[in-house]
């Protein structure tokens, strides 16, 4: 496993970075703008990001010692290692985003659903926190057709396109 610490994550040397959708900048620490390449890590980030075809917005990946006691992490956090994102579901299923980061390897869970996001680290497995609750619209297998019905009658067409 390669591991590459930049003091800033500003030196890291263009070329160097292999991983399109995500920047130094957001995986940095936030608190010192230091940065650990764990470069598993980051692999398995891509492919996840590569499955879902959707934008992963990091709330925190790497994070320093300091910044970590400072914000009262715990002290063997897998941020320390850069081995762990927190990854907002404002853009997400739950349910189908934990099944695709368990395809893509990644092994510890952690559900924060009252902050809206999920904490994925590289192992070792276990989990921790709530689910999400099952959203209203997580499944909408019979609204496609629903949708066509409301789109052909002109009294609900716009109504139909508002609430969609
Ligand atoms: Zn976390």
């Amino acid at each position: 496993m390669t591991k590459t610490f930049h003091s800033h994550w500003s030196d890291v040397l263009e070329g160097t970075w292999r991983w399109p959708n995500f920047s130094p900048a957001e995986i940095a620490c936030r608190g010192t703008g230091k940065l650990l390449v764990n470069e598993t890590a980051l692999d398995r980030k891509q492919a996840l990001r590569d499955w879902l075809e959707k934008p992963l917005i990091v709330r925190s990946a790497y994070r320093s010692p300091e910044h970590n006691r400072a914000g009262g992490g715990a002290t063997r956090s897998k941020h320390l290692d850069g081995a762990a994102f927190d990854i907002a579901m404002a853009n997400h299923d739950p349910l189908a985003f934990e099944a695709a980061a368990r395809e893509v390897g990644f092994l510890g869970f952690g559900f924060y659903p009252g902050s809206g996001f999920i904490h994925v680290d590289i192992g070792p497995a276990r989990q921790w926190g709530e689910r999400f609750p099952v959203r209203e619209m997580a499944f909408a297998a019979e609204t496609p057709p629903a949708r066509e019905v409301l789109a052909d009658s002109r009294t609900m067409k716009g109504v139909a396109q508002q609430e969609w």
